[in-house]
C-alpha cells in the first residue's frame, strides 16, 4: 500500500514545515487518502509574500535573456520528471494518465513559449511638441503576484501564471487547490533542480481562507486567479482597487452545428470537448444547438460515440477516455442537472443515473440528453461534469441567440462549411474564444480570456505577458 504523502509549503527556497491543520487529499478513483497538506494561516501567507518581495528586488533587474534561459531550464527539468508530474495529476485529479501526460507537455510548452516571449518586451519613443525633449515608454514588472488556481488542470494552470510572471520579472506566491496540491509540490521539486533563486516562486497550501489572506495581502501587486465565478466575484469585490486582477472564470460553453456542418467532424468534436477530463473543463461543451435537418442523425451518432467512451481508474488504465471525477459534488451536480432536464421533458440517450455513492470511486457515465429546453440547468449553468444537453434550432439566428443568452462568455464552438455561416456565427457570438470546425479553443500564442461573467483579462500570447507588466513614461529633456 502506498504511503500518504505529507506536503509542505515552499518559502524562500526551502521546504517549510508548519504547525497548520492538515487538509486530507484523496484519490478520486478509489476514495483513499493519498496525501495531506497544511491549511496555511495568515502568518504563513505573510512569510511567503515577504520572501517574494525580497526576491523581487533582485529578480526584477535580471536581464530578459537570463530569465528566458531559466524558464527553458525549468521546462527541461519538468520534461525529465514528466512521469512523476503526470502521476501526481492522475492520483489527485483523476484524469487518465495519458491525458495527464498531455497536461505535462502543455506545461513545458508554456514555459518555453514565455521564455521566448520574455525577450520580446519592447517599449517605444514618442516625439514631443517641443524640440529637445523625448518621451520614452518602458515596460516594468508589476511586482509580487498571487497566483490562485483550481484543481481541474492543476499543473497547466500553474504553468500559465508561473511562466508569464517570471518572464515579466515578477515574483510570485502560488496557492494550488486544496483538492490537488500534489502537482504543485512536484513543480517546486522541479524549481529546486532548476536552481530557481530563493523566494522567486513560493508555494502555500490551503483552501479558500488561505487564498483570501493571500489576495488581501497589501504587498501583492496583482492577483492572477483561475476558478469559479462565485470566488471570482468575491475577489472582484474584496481585492483593493490598487491591486491588479485577472479573472479566468467558468464557462457553460455552447456548440452550434449549422446546416452546412461536416456532421461526423461535429460529432467527433462534441464527444471530445464535452467529455475530455470528464467535462471538468472551463471550455467544455455544455450545450449543443443543432440545425433541425441534422438533429436526429447528430443525436444518433453522438450517442454511439459517447457510449463507446471507456471510463476507468486512470492510473490502472492510462489510455482510458474518461477518469474519475475529482470531487463527489461534481457527480452530484451532474446528476442534478440531468434529472432537472428530465423533469422538463428531456430524454437521456446514454449515461445518466444517480450521483456516485459515498464510498469508493467517483465515477459518472458520459451522458447525452436530448430535447433539452432552454430553461433547464444543463443549458443555463456550468455543469462542469460529464453531461451535455442537445436541442434543435430552426436557423443560425436562433442558434446564436440561444448561445448568447446566458451569463457566460468564455468559448463557443461552430461547425459549418458555408463561409457566410462561419463569419456570421463567429462574429455574433459574444465569447472571448471561438473555435470553428475544431474544439481546441485555446493555444498558447493567442490571447485567451472570457467575457461577461467568465472573467476579465487575458492569459496566453503576448497579452498574457503584458498583464504582468506596467508602463513607465520617462520624459527626457536632452537639449539636442
Ligand atoms: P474555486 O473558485 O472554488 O477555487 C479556485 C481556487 O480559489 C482554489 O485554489 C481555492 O482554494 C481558491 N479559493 C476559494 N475561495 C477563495 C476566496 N474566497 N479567496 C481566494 N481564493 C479562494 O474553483 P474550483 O472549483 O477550484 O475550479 C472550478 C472552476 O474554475 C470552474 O468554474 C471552471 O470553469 C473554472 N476554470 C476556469 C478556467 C479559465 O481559464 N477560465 C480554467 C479552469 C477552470
Amino acid at each position: 500500500m502506498q504511503e500518504t504523502a505529507r506536503y509542505q509549503n515552499h518559502v524562500d527556497g526551502k521546504w517549510h514545515p508548519t504547525a497548520a491543520e492538515d487538509i486530507q487529499v484523496t484519490n478520486p478513483a478509489t476514495g483513499n487518502t493519498v496525501a495531506t497538506a497544511p491549511a496555511t494561516d495568515t502568518a504563513g501567507v505573510a512569510e511567503a509574500v515577504d520572501a517574494a518581495t525580497r526576491a523581487w528586488h533582485t529578480w526584477r533587474w535580471t536581464q530578459p535573456a537570463q530569465r528566458a534561459e531559466h524558464l527553458h531550464r525549468i521546462a527541461h527539468v519538468a520534461q525529465q520528471r514528466a512521469d512523476e508530474l503526470a502521476r501526481s495529476i492522475t492520483r489527485e485529479q483523476g484524469k487518465p494518465l495519458d491525458e495527464a501526460r498531455g497536461e505535462v507537455t502543455k506545461f513545458t510548452k508554456t514555459l518555453h513559449y514565455y521564455a521566448e516571449e520574455a525577450t520580446r518586451v519592447f517599449g517605444r519613443t514618442i516625439p514631443n511638441e517641443e524640440g529637445g525633449y523625448l518621451s520614452v515608454v518602458e515596460k516594468e514588472p508589476v511586482g509580487v503576484v498571487a497566483a490562485i488556481v483550481p484543481w481541474n488542470y492543476p499543473l497547466e494552470l500553474i504553468g500559465w501564471k508561473l511562466a508569464g510572471a517570471l518572464a515579466a520579472g515578477c515574483t510570485l506566491v502560488i496557492k494550488p487547490s486544496e483538492h490537488t496540491p500534489g502537482p504543485a509540490h512536484e513543480v517546486f521539486r522541479c524549481l529546486e533542480d532548476a536552481g530557481t533563486p530563493a523566494g522567486v516562486a513560493n508555494l502555500v497550501h490551503g483552501a479558500g481562507e488561505t487564498g483570501k489572506a493571500l489576495a488581501a495581502h497589501p504587498d501583492i501587486a496583482k492577483v492572477a486567479f483561475t476558478g469559479s465565478r462565485t470566488t471570482g466575484e468575491e475577489l472582484y469585490r474584496t481585492v483593493t482597487g490598487i491591486t491588479g486582477l485577472t479573472l479566468e472564470l467558468g464557462g457553460n460553453c455552447p456548440m452550434l452545428v449549422t446546416s452546412s456542418a461536416d456532421l461526423p467532424a461535429a460529432v467527433r468534436g462534441a464527444a471530445r470537448r464535452a467529455f475530455r477530463n470528464a467535462g471538468q473543463i472551463c471550455i467544455a461543451i455544455n450545450r449543443i444547438y443543432v440545425a433541425s435537418p441534422l438533429y436526429d442523425r447528430f443525436l444518433h451518432e453522438l450517442t454511439q460515440a459517447t457510449a463507446a467512451l471507456r471510463v476507468a481508474d486512470g492510473l490502472r488504465e492510462p489510455s482510458a477516455d474518461v477518469g474519475a471525477l475529482t470531487m463527489r459534488e461534481i457527480g452530484q451536480r451532474t446528476a442534478d442537472h440531468v434529472a432537472d432536464a428530465q423533469t422538463r421533458g428531456a430524454r437521456v440517450l446514454t449515461g445518466g443515473g444517480p450521483a456516485p455513492a459515498e464510498q469508493g470511486g467517483r465515477f459518472y457515465p458520459p451522458t447525452v440528453v436530448a430535447d433539452v429546453p432552454r430553461d433547464a440547468k444543463l443549458m443555463r449553468e456550468e455543469t462542469f461534469g460529464p453531461a451535455v444537453g442537445v436541442a434543435p434550432v430552426d436557423d443560425l439566428h436562433q442558434a446564436v441567440h440561444h448561445a448568447n443568452d446566458t451569463p457566460g462568455g468564455l468559448a463557443a464552438y461552430v461547425y459549418a462549411r458555408d463561409v457566410e455561416d462561419i463569419f456570421t456565427a463567429s462574429r455574433a457570438a459574444d465569447f472571448g474564444n471561438i473555435a470553428v470546425n475544431n474544439v481546441d479553443a485555446g493555444i498558447i500564442n493567442a490571447p485567451y480570456g472570457g467575457r461577461k461573467q467568465s472573467g476579465t483579462g487575458y492569459e496566453h500570447g503576448p497579452e498574457g505577458l503584458e498583464s504582468y507588466l506596467h508602463l513607465k513614461h520617462i520624459r527626457l529633456r536632452h537639449g539636442s
